[in-house]
């Protein structure tokens, strides 16, 4: 092991956990339910310009970050996965929004991958598993990845997103709400995911700096209010947490004439030099070599266009934990913030998008946290959502997997009764804890 000065000491905490079940009803005395909820696309700052009372009251009854940074890539089902797990993307595997075979050269969407147990499960069990595996009854409402199947495992219950289904529809994300609060207190969820996939399209399709955007962030907050009152009327108001958060930022797609656009043919011959691609799908993309030619097409890219950066594998920067995993491709592409990583041609069809640098401050996304262990009108300081997992774990009492994350980011917004809390996964039942700090 290599100690590096300590500024750069990086510490990893890993958990490993040797359980047996726990009661059930032991483990609830302690421990309250947790809600789970994403708003697909959420930029840190949508809530500036425009009025947003449920989520003001919101901020003063609970807690909510400045911002917080997501991983890169900052894509969909990537940042979902490493927020359910706790492990950065090069972990987890869950690498891009498409599931992709380099040697059929097919593609699944992002859609069509949500019961694809294949693509999701690399070893690395969700929340929603562990926590079932500990005496807890979870459900996924359309988060990405609830679909799978985990080590032969499903979730208790879980309903993936339809291919035509629509993602604006105010009365059906109430409902939503209504269904969820059911399975809180008729049947005894412990732990529920709720997905809406706004306002991400809104974002994409009409830009971040639009009345359409803006609109939208008005119909969450009054979902956010519904919520609120859907809590106090199901009788959830002491007994359940909820955390909101969502998975990337989004920003304005840069185009001709004010730039001049990313366009990788106008470097390179495709049907000489590429196997396979994953481009044309905002911010990133990945290329697969033919033989002989990555050296070739490296050279060329590298220096093909000022605000596209390119890298071999191995020499893509640490700081994203992204590249080590083996489904990533040899070279790895990534443009300035609004500069589409286009390919053969142009789509034209997004005004916002997203897949940029997670440091870039269009990227950041929300967090908001309330209920019975949660501090009232407590402003955080901005985090990785990778340290969302064990927060989750700590409010549940579910033992952690080996993460990534680490508690000592959040429970500073936790309320007293919570926090000594701290201590009690490990006393109760017959749980064995071994905690190993390892430094690399
Ligand atoms: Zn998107």
């Amino acid at each position: 092991m290599k100690m590096q000065n300590s500024l750069t000491l990086k510490v990893i905490i890993l958990t490993a956990v040797a359980s047996s079940p726990i009661a059930r009803n032991e483990r609830q005395e302690h421990f309250h339910k947790l809600l789970l909820i994403s708003f697909d696309g959420f930029r840190w700052n949508y809530d500036q310009d425009v009025n947003t009372p449920n989520m003001d009251t919101l901020a003063k009854e609970g807690v909510k970050a400045k911002y917080i940074t997501p991983p890169f890539v900052t894509m969909t089902s990537p940042s979902h996965f490493t927020t359910i797990t706790g492990r950065w993307i090069e972990d987890h595997g869950v690498i891009h929004n498409m599931m992709f075979n380099t040697e059929t050269l097919r593609k699944y969407s992002h859609k069509a991958t949500q019961n694809k147990t294949e693509w999701w499960d690399n070893q690395v069990l969700p929340l929603w598993i562990t926590a079932q595996n500990q005496g807890k009854k979870t459900a996924s409402f359309h988060y990405p990845g609830g679909g799978a199947n985990y080590s032969g495992q499903a979730v208790n219950r879980s309903l993936v997103e339809a291919f035509d289904h629509p993602d604006s529809n105010e009365t059906e994300w109430r409902e939503n709400i209504d269904i969820v609060m059911n399975w809180f207190t008729k049947e005894d969820f412990d732990f529920v995911t709720l997905y809406y996939g706004e306002p991400d399209n809104i974002g994409h399709k009409f830009g971040p700096e639009t009345e359409n955007r803006k609109a939208i962030i008005q119909q969450i907050d009054r979902t956010i209010g519904y919520l609120r009152a859907a809590i106090e009327k199901y009788g959830l108001s002491n007994t359940l947490n909820v955390i909101i958060t969502s998975d990337h930022g989004m920003t304005t797609v840069k185009k001709k004439p004010n730039v001049k656009e990313i366009l990788l043919i106008n470097y390179i011959k495709f049907s000489d030099l590429v196997k396979f691609d994953i481009l044309d799908y905002g911010g990133f993309g990945m290329i697969l070599p033919k033989p002989g030619k990555e050296e070739e097409i490296y050279q060329v890219l590298k220096s093909a266009h000022p605000n596209l950066k390119v890298y071999k594998r191995e020499e893509f920067p640490e700081r994203f934990h992204y590249s080590k995993h083996e489904r990533i491709l040899p070279i790895l592409l990534y443009g300035d913030p609004g500069y589409s990583v286009n390919g053969r041609f142009i789509l034209y069809v997004n005004k916002g998008d997203h897949g940029f640098d997670n440091e870039d401050m269009d990227m950041k996304t929300i967090f908001r946290a309330f209920g019975p262990d949660f501090k009232k009108g407590y402003l955080a300081e901005p985090f990785d959502s990778i340290h969302i997992y064990p927060l989750m774990c700590h409010l549940l009492g579910v033992q952690p997997e080996p993460n990534n994350g680490s508690l000592a980011l959040t429970q500073d917004m936790l309320n007293s009764a919570a926090s000594k809390n701290l201590l009690l996964p490990i006393l109760v039942g017959s749980t064995i804890v071994v905690q190993l700090l390892i430094c690399i």
